[in-house]
């Protein structure tokens, strides 16, 4: 399918363009006789779909699609990541600390213009950036300040932070290739940014920004060979932070990524109306526990239509005559369509970045609009909300996010990167008060 219609529009179009049809008004096509030319002849639906108005106890709390903020990852750098090398400036004396195994204190990481005989301090960082599929908007690196000396300016350290140009080993003894460092000109590396870290911030976290490094190390644009800090400025001028070794782990060097959504979801049902969540992610529903969403299926949410009401004992009922259409959720390649005696008529669509997918059960027999290999846009019709397969019980989508074919909650991918409306997965939760309802921008 191609372009991105309304699901009105399927409805009128799709008997005329695949012999299918979104409408249970239509008749399945006979695959044993040649495709017939029907002229275009429009046809109203048969079977109208205007939901009933809830009634008043059941008023639409609407949530808004909101900013994602909180998709962050840390990671802690180890002793090999991050340390400092002592060097005595071209002065042809190579003393032989290596990284993170030097000086009198391995538990703070020194940046110093003037130590004795011209010598230098300063902390190198280099940390693997692998696994971070969605694209990152922001990069910390973050340091607790131990001391900073304003001995020879007013109020703290300046610091550079240069990216290094050529490959380099941490464990590797002073020396080559360390030599460099007594070019005249500092060929290894190229500052990228400067800053100022104030002798107030002693005893408190200080964020360097190294989204630009970190960004360009995604991109492939820059090597990844780390990144140096440095004091600029007066002689004296000096500040430590905690190292990987400090002695309190909750003080050592970390990184904080924030990301971009690396897949954005619009709900697989129609704007213009209010759906209710039978299922939660995890399994929650107002049954109890729905032991169909565990493991694999942990990211699923059940959705059925805005006329469901519960029962006294709690069990969803649904407007079975109204026909709803699954619409794709985003963008991508449908990769399975078939029915399983547990799933009833289901579709799966693979998106980009790859290994995200999505997966629609239950639905009706013989309406199914897709075939396997089909690209669909988001909103394109994939057929019509039912009630098939053993695990429904009531007339439902079943709709799942899956990443590498998996769905279980240590997924991380999944609840970082993927939104659902500009929103987690994890936000969407039934109400068993019956007033809870999503809305949907598909078309
Ligand atoms: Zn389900």
């Amino acid at each position: 399918m191609s372009g991105k219609r309304s699901w009105l529009v399927v409805l009128f179009a799709l008997p005329l363009t695949l012999g299918q049809s979104c409408s249970e008004s239509l008749e399945s096509p006979d695959t044993s006789e040649p495709p017939v030319v029907v002229p275009p002849v429009v046809v109203p639906p048969v079977t109208p779909p205007p939901p009933p108005p809830p009634p008043p106890v059941w008023q639409p709390k609407i949530f808004e699609p909101v900013e994602v903020t909180n998709k962050s990852s840390k990671r802690v750098l180890t002793a090999d990541e991050i340390g400092y090398v002592w060097l005595i400036y071209c002065s042809g004396i190579l003393s032989p600390p290596t990284i993170d195994q030097h000086g009198p204190d391995p538990t703070a990481l020194r940046v110093d213009t003037n130590g004795p005989i011209a010598s230098y301090h300063n902390i190198f960082c280099r940390f693997p950036i692998d696994g971070q599929s969605g694209e990152v908007r922001t990069a910390l690196l973050n340091l607790f300040c131990l001391e900073d000396s304003s001995e020879g300016s007013d109020d703290g350290t300046s610091i550079g932070i240069s990216r290094i140009l050529e490959d380099w080993d941490p464990k590797r003894n002073f020396g080559e290739p360390w030599t460099l460092f007594c070019e005249p000109e500092w060929s290894f590396s190229e500052t990228i940014d400067n800053y100022w870290v104030e002798t107030s911030l002693v005893g408190q976290w200080y964020s360097f920004d190294i989204t630009e490094p970190y960004q360009k190390w995604s991109s492939n644009e820059w090597d990844n060979y780390g990144l140096m800090f440095e004091a600029r400025g007066w002689f004296g001028d000096f500040a430590s932070f905690a190292s990987a070794q400090y002695p309190d782990e909750s003080k050592r060097p970390w990184v904080l990524t924030y990301h971009q959504p690396a897949l954005q979801l619009k709900m697989p049902l129609p704007a213009g109306k209010a759906w209710v969540l039978t299922v939660e992610a995890g399994g929650e529903s107002c049954l109890g526990f729905d032991k169909h969403h565990t493991g694999r299926n942990f990211y699923s949410l059940d959705f059925s239509y805005s006329s469901a009401k519960y029962d006294s004992d709690g069990k969803v009922r649904t407007s079975s005559e109204a026909v709803v259409p699954i619409l794709a959720a985003a963008d991508g390649v449908v990769s399975e369509v078939g029915k399983t005696s547990a799933n009833g008529n289901y579709v799966v669509i693979n998106h980009e970045p790859e290994g995200y997918s999505t997966h629609y059960l239950h639905m009706q027999d013989d309406l199914l609009v897709v075939n396997a290999g089909d690209y669909v846009n988001q909103g394109d019709c994939l057929g019509i909300m039912g009630n098939t397969g053993d695990f429904s019980e009531g007339v439902h989508l079943h709709f799942g996010v899956k990443w590498n074919n998996d769905g279980t909650k240590d997924v991380s991918q999944l609840t970082n990167e993927v939104t659902l409306e500009g929103r987690p997965l994890q936000d969407f939760k039934v109400n068993c008060e019956g007033n809870n309802y999503y809305t949907s921008t598909n078309q």
